[in-house]
């Protein structure tokens, strides 16, 4: 087996296949020292298309679009929280910022939002939450209380996108979800329109997922009449949820933790969660646990701040000196007093929150 270190840096080469399939570039060492960011030091951020252009704008103090939105079927979770992680690191270097609450892409593409109104009343709680972890008003924007420039320009990137290309990238022609990705590719390029910031290089993370979004909205860009910045983007190591092979589902509660999550809730699915631990405790302690496999640690390495915290978790673990009861107990712990401080917070924003959302 491959040695691991906590930063889990080894495992990176699980993604070769990854950047040659699509044509990635690896995120390179000399530029993740230049950026003071748990997502940095520790491979999360793994692959990037045209970096280089942010960075030179960060180094050299100038202004940079910040751009990422988030379309939820309900409450976010901690993958939501690592993407406004990365939005306020990028906000701490001087960029401009336009973080959208995507509601209008959610009710368009999840057939779980019924109403218009339902996916208002989620959006209200995303605002809250983005506000809680940091975010100000004037960072924030709803799809469906945005100005009528940003409307014509969706219209706009509509007539530049065949149904043959959206076939080919997406392989569907779902109405709902077309009309989502138009609104996905105004909010990416809307901020370089003169009526907003003016032309310059933006920077938006996203998982590799989402790549043919970054590809489709690259390509849109140099087609347009309106003169934009080919816009740039960061990619995140896959997230995964808590059970084995999961991914974090807003639609299943057990995938993940929840901004909203109670204490109960946290200890229950942390608990339960599909861990790198041995069959027995005696054979734990004598090989010790795999942290690269463990959910547990994915959280840890993901949200966890302190350096020497995460490496004394991978230590203990790798070691067999502490059992994964006692470790889940740890991270229990951490994430129920951030949830219970991050909870009050939000509620508080409630007021901000209704304003960005109904005006
Ligand atoms: Fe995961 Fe902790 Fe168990 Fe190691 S000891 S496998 S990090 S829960």
């Amino acid at each position: 087996m491959p040695k691991i270190d906590p930063w889990g840096s080894s495992s990176i080469s699980n993604y070769q296949h990854v950047f040659s399939e699509f044509g990635l570039s690896q995120f390179p060492e000399s530029m993740r020292k230049q950026l003071k960011h748990r997502f940095f030091q520790r491979n999360i951020v793994i692959a990037h298309r045209d970096f280089e252009k942010v960075l030179q704008r960060i180094k050299s103090r100038k202004r940079f679009i910040n751009i990422t939105g988030i379309a939820s079927s309900g409450q976010y979770h901690l993958g939501h929280k690592a993407d406004i992680d990365l939005f306020k690191f990028f906000k701490s270097q001087g960029a401009i910022n336009y973080f959208c609450v995507c509601d209008l892409d959610a009710y368009a593409s999840r057939p779980k939002i019924k109403t218009l109104q339902d996916a208002k009343e989620i959006a209200v709680q995303n605002a809250a939450d983005a506000l809680a972890l940091g975010l100000g008003e004037r960072d924030i924007y709803v799809q469906s209380n945005k100005e009528k420039e940003y409307y014509c320009f969706a219209f706009e990137l509509g007539k530049k996108i065949t149904a043959s290309t959206f076939e080919a990238i997406y392989g569907h022609l779902d109405l709902g979800k077309v009309s989502a990705n138009l609104l996905q590719y105004a909010d990416i390029l809307h901020g370089q329109l003169p009526s907003y910031s003016g032309k310059m290089p933006s920077i938006t993370g996203i998982g590799l997922d989402q790549d043919p979004h970054a590809r489709a909205v690259r390509d849109l860009a140099k087609r347009l009449p309106c003169n934009l910045e080919v816009p740039s983007f960061i990619y995140f190591r896959h997230q995964s949820g808590l059970k084995e092979g999961s991914k974090m589902s807003s639609s299943e509660p057990d995938t993940a933790i929840f901004l909203n999550d109670s204490e109960a809730d946290v200890k229950r699915k942390i608990a339960n969660c599909f861990t790198g631990g041995r069959n027995t405790a005696e054979e734990q302690r004598k090989l010790g646990g795999k942290p690269e496999i463990c959910k547990k640690y994915e959280i840890d390495l993901f949200h966890l701040e302190s350096d020497a915290k995460l490496r004394d978790i991978f230590e203990k673990c790798k070691s067999g000196e502490r059992l994964c009861g006692e470790c889940k107990q740890l991270t229990a712990a951490y994430l129920s007093k951030f949830l219970k401080q991050h909870q009050a917070k939000a509620k508080k924003s409630m007021p901000k929150a209704k304003k960005i959302v109904f005006g």
